[in-house]
């Protein structure tokens, strides 16, 4: 199973010549599983060449696929207007957001394309685009099997833990926008941290928010959105292989983050932990 990074960036885009190694789209993952079905992380401006992609490879054949939404926030949205294969006729996307948000991800998708805002309607698109019930948070596809659960995010969001059919311990988890605060006055009670630990527990592979130095933390309490250090306490607590740094900060160059990145080894090798630490970068994949 295998997940290539479309888009790494939070919040909004940052293109240009300081971003271009690590990337500047909004979130976007796009996951393979051993039969080769397509499973989509998020809709942001990532998607837009994702879509590009799948339509060069697809050879005039039908794209169907799974597309799971964290949230409805705009950097996890923003791109579909813009994802080609939603425009083809024979396509096929099932489309799952978490049922708690405020407003249905089916609300939010139609306004993002209401004549106000964008000129082509949500009904134009000639691919059929259904929304799935995911009640359960959980979901059993081709090939692989899917957990969410709720996390700390104003509005609420998702995160995911997937895995190949029948094989939990090649489990990739993704969770591209959540607070964890451990110590401070914003800190989880122990119990919502313990299961968010015991979700992502043993991962091969941990995607977090990470995107704030401890600074900037401090004056960012409430927005949602994790320290590196943080990122790393939760990521050593719940045993992962490998931590990937996720949803950077708009303004964090690649230099920034290639600073930020050697303060992590620093960290991790300070607490005796195991794990591994990359940043997201655009065009990376990661495979279980
Ligand atoms: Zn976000
Ligand atoms: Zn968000």
């Amino acid at each position: 199973m295998n997940v290539r990074f479309w888009g790494t960036r939070g919040s909004c885009p940052a293109p240009g010549p300081e971003t271009t190694r690590y990337g500047g789209n909004t979130t976007c993952l796009e996951l393979r599983t051993e039969d080769d079905h397509l499973v989509i992380f998020d809709a942001g401006t990532g998607i837009r060449e994702l879509g590009l992609s799948l339509t060069e490879h697809a050879n005039g054949d039908a794209i169907t696929g799974d597309l799971f939404f964290s949230h409805a926030h705009w950097d996890h949205i923003q791109g579909l207007p813009f994802f080609a294969p939603a425009f083809q006729k024979g396509n096929q996307f099932q489309l799952w957001g978490s049922p708690a948000l405020e407003r249905s991800l089916e609300v939010v998708l139609r306004q993002q394309m209401s004549p106000v805002v964008f000129p082509v309607a949500f009904d134009q698109l000639s691919a059929r685009m259904e929304f799935a019930p995911f009640a359960a948070h959980a979901h059993s596809g081709p090939g692989y099997e899917l957990r969410a659960v709720n996390v700390r995010h104003p509005g609420g969001a998702l995160g995911f833990r997937v895995w190949p059919s029948g094989e939990p311990q090649r489990s990739i988890v993704f969770i591209p926008d959540n607070e964890l605060d451990r110590d401070g006055d914003r800190a989880e009670d122990a119990s919502t941290r313990d299961a968010l630990v015991d979700f992502a527990r043993g991962a091969k592979v941990l995607i977090h928010d990470a995107m704030y130095t401890g600074a900037e933390y401090m004056d960012h309490r409430g927005w949602g959105h994790s320290s590196y250090r943080d990122a790393i306490d939760f990521a050593i607590a719940a045993e992962v292989e490998t931590l990937v740094l996720f949803h950077h900060e708009p303004d964090r160059t690649d230099a920034a983050l290639d600073e930020m990145l050697a303060l992590c080894h620093q960290m991790v090798q300070e607490r005796s932990g195991r794990v591994q630490v990359v940043a997201a970068a655009e065009g990376m994949t990661v495979g279980v």
